[in-house]
């Protein structure tokens, strides 16, 4: 009753006053979606300048997702190398990736990285991220150096293959093409060229067990694995034979080592290797992401030839390829295959290493059977660096990075079920 008192007894004023209120409210929605558009267009700005351009409410949500979680990231310290030692590498957002207005959807918060994948929901309007963690030895973000890299991934392998002992060392660098695995692995041998002879020159303890520049010989071989031929690519890319001996021994026949007696040398050599890689490239079509670069470093008795360990730098084929079936032609299906097998292969070849398992699959892919003594050695340690590209249209790439990474590392500490 008292609500109907309120209310104009004449007709023709409640319409009048209903259409005021209507106009008020209409112009009140816009000056509202004005200032929303306003500040849409600003954040737009501040993204453009700090060279994110991508999607402005996707860019939103991960930024509201970092101020959550930023205050669980944790310094790097200083770890014992485990056997096996796992970390993600994120590089910056390019070029390329800003152009097609691609957003930085991936967040390294050491020890953890997380993708944040743009999704719609049913409505085709609303906006959300599905966002997928994983835990690893170390998450590096866009930030860090190569320097910082190689002091947690690969100096400890240098300094333990300069102890001779029959060290076996890997370092692997696995990711989609255009993550950075060539730019990662380039500056590693690059660090180990100068640690290895600087480590030499000083090693007087290790006395005749370990290497030193007066007991030891430090020589380089660098060969390719693309489409199941291995060719030397220290040596005119000649084709390469890999046999086992009666004693399960490994040789790859025919591969050429070259000794190395100072940095300057052995990064000649990494630069001719390099060469011989991405010239070949060009011909034959982007072969450098189809195949799998080795850069062994072998340290031999200086005076029996005998070998008293061995440093093997490894830049994988783009884990891409591997999920590449589609392809038309019958070359690249033959070869998406293989480097599928392999890098499958090497996974549970790697899983091996902590003794826990005692199926070591080398002789899967040629990839694996080359490294048999980096799985099957009692003396083998391995560094795997996961590398990812930022740009929200490889989010679906980097969540299969990350989880190849994390099944390497799964179980091989304190697996319950383990033998
Ligand atoms: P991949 O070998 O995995 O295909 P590349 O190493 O060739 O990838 O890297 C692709 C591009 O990204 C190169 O231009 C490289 O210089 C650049 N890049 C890769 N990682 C980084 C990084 N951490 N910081 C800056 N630039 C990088
Ligand atoms: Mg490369």
């Amino acid at each position: 009753m008292g609500r109907k008192s309120l209310l104009p007894t004449n007709s023709a004023d409640a319409t009048r006053l209903r259409i005021e209120r209507m106009e008020a409210d209409r112009e009140q929605r816009r000056i509202r979606q004005k200032e929303v558009r306003l500040a849409r267009t600003q954040e737009e700005q501040r993204n453009l300048l700090a060279g994110n351009p991508g999607d402005v409410d996707f860019i939103g949500l991960v930024r509201e997702w970092r101020q959550e979680h930023e205050r669980l990231a944790q310094p790097h310290g200083d770890v014992d190398f485990e056997k096996i030692c796992v970390c993600v590498r994120k590089r910056p957002l390019n070029e390329k990736e800003r152009a097609k207005r691609d957003h930085d959807s991936v967040t390294c918060l050491h020890p953890m990285a997380t993708v944040h994948s743009a999704k719609l929901r049913v409505d085709g309007i609303s906006k959300y991220l599905d966002h997928n963690s994983f835990r690893f030895d170390h998450a590096f973000d866009e930030e860090t150096s190569t320097e910082e890299v190689y002091r947690y991934m690969a100096k400890p392998l240098v300094d333990w293959v300069c102890g001779g002992r029959g060290a076996r060392a890997t370092v692997f660098a696995y990711g989609q093409t255009g993550s950075g695995k060539t730019y990662t692995m380039g500056r590693i041998q690059q660090m180990v060229a100068d640690d290895i002879f600087e480590t030499l020159s000083n090693n007087t303890l290790f006395g005749d067990e370990g290497c030193s520049l007066e007991n030891s010989t430090c020589s380089v071989a660098i060969f390719e694995i693309y489409g199941g031929r291995i060719q030397d690519l220290l040596n005119k890319r000649n084709r390469l034979k890999v046999l086992e001996d009666a004693k399960g021994e490994v040789v790859i026949s025919g591969l050429e080592e070259f000794e190395a007696t100072n940095p300057a040398e052995f990064l000649a050599m990494i630069e001719k290797g390099h060469t011989n890689r991405t010239t070949h490239a060009t011909e034959a079509n982007d072969v450098s992401s189809r195949s799998h670069a080795i850069c062994q470093i072998l340290f031999r008795d200086r005076t029996n030839g005998r070998l008293k360990s061995k440093l093997s730098l490894v830049d994988l084929a783009g884990s891409e390829r591997g999920t590449d079936t589609k392809s038309h032609n019958r070359q690249r299906r033959t070869e998406s295959s293989e480097i599928n097998t392999s890098l499958l292969a090497l996974k549970e070849c790697i899983r091996a290493i902590d003794g826990k398992s005692q199926h070591v699959p080398y002789r899967q892919s040629k990839l694996t059977q080359i490294l048999k003594d980096s799985f099957v050695s009692r003396h083998a340690r391995t560094a795997m660096i996961a590398t990812v590209s930022p740009g929200s249209s490889s989010a679906d790439h980097t969540v299969n990075t990350l989880r190849y990474a994390d099944r390497i590392k799964e179980n091989s500490v304190g697996d319950a079920f383990g033998k």
